[in-house]
């Protein structure tokens, strides 16, 4: 039998200390993540269970701005829901791409311009630039469309009237296919870059929350991208805007 030395000891003991504090590292994160889902569930479900309620005692019927706003939070959960739904699958790898070769370019003028509208209503001014001759990739379309939504509704949330998004499409011999949404909206404090991808965060809670926002869309962004293969990044100064960029590889 031979005898650990204190050497041993000591470095299975750091071994052991930090595995314990990942786990229960892990285990906060679970409580956190639980706490969020509950609180993201409940609020839409008590305001609308509210308004229902305070309608069956008066026995009177809602007004069309009432009835609006419980609307507005059933939709706010089926949005937590279906982007839950996502991350969940996502996480137990079960979630499936429908890839087909597309043209990218095709793809992206038409992604774009679903947005105008809604850019142009809020006085954004919203352009796009492309590199000529991108060849076609394979790619889940419906996935990047849910990709491409997510980042220009945030742009388009977080820059007020008179800003301008630029979104651009581009090769790169590395990488593949970069496509960058540049907006001159509030940007993101430096030190809240790292966590941005994380399912639940928002650098402004309340805020965010009213704008229409679940918390969960730049998780969701991050775990589409990377099943095909691909990366996403942001680059943020505030009070200059941000920007937010994903690739896709060519051969996939
Ligand atoms: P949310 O549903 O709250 O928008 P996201 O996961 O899409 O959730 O984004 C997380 C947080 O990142 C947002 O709450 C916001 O604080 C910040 N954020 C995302 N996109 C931008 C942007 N283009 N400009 C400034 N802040 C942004």
């Amino acid at each position: 039998v031979q005898l650990a030395t204190d050497d041993e000891i000591g470095r299975m003991a750091k071994s052991f200390n930090s595995m314990a504090s990942a786990l229960e590292q892990t285990e906060q994160q679970r409580k956190a993540l639980y706490a969020d889902i509950v609180h993201e569930l409940r609020n839409p479900v008590t305001v609308a269970r509210c308004r229902l309620e305070a309608m069956l005692d008066g026995m009177v019927a809602l007004s069309p701005q009432e009835l609006k706003s419980v609307h507005h939070e059933m939709l706010m959960l089926s949005r937590v829901i279906t982007d839950l739904r996502d991350l969940s699958l996502a996480g137990n790898g079960q979630l499936t791409l429908h890839k087909h070769s597309m043209d990218v370019q095709v793809w992206f003028t038409k992604a774009v311009e679903e947005f105008q509208i809604l850019a142009e209503g809020k006085g954004i001014q919203l352009s796009c630039s492309m590199e000529r001759k991108i060849p076609k990739i394979n790619a889940d379309q419906e996935r990047l469309n849910q990709i491409m939504n997510n980042l220009l509704s945030n742009a388009i949330r977080h820059t007020s009237d008179g800003g301008t998004i630029l979104v651009s499409l581009l090769k790169n011999m590395d990488k593949g296919i970069i496509v960058s949404i540049q907006d001159t909206g509030s940007g993101i404090p430096a030190e809240e870059l790292k966590h941005i991808f994380e399912r639940f965060y928002r650098v402004d809670r309340s805020r965010s929350r009213n704008t229409g926002g679940t918390g969960l869309g730049l998780a969701i962004v991050k775990q589409l991208v990377e099943l095909h293969g691909g990366e996403v990044w942001v680059e943020s100064q505030i009070g200059k805007g941000s920007t937010f960029s994903f690739s896709l590889p060519m051969k996939n």
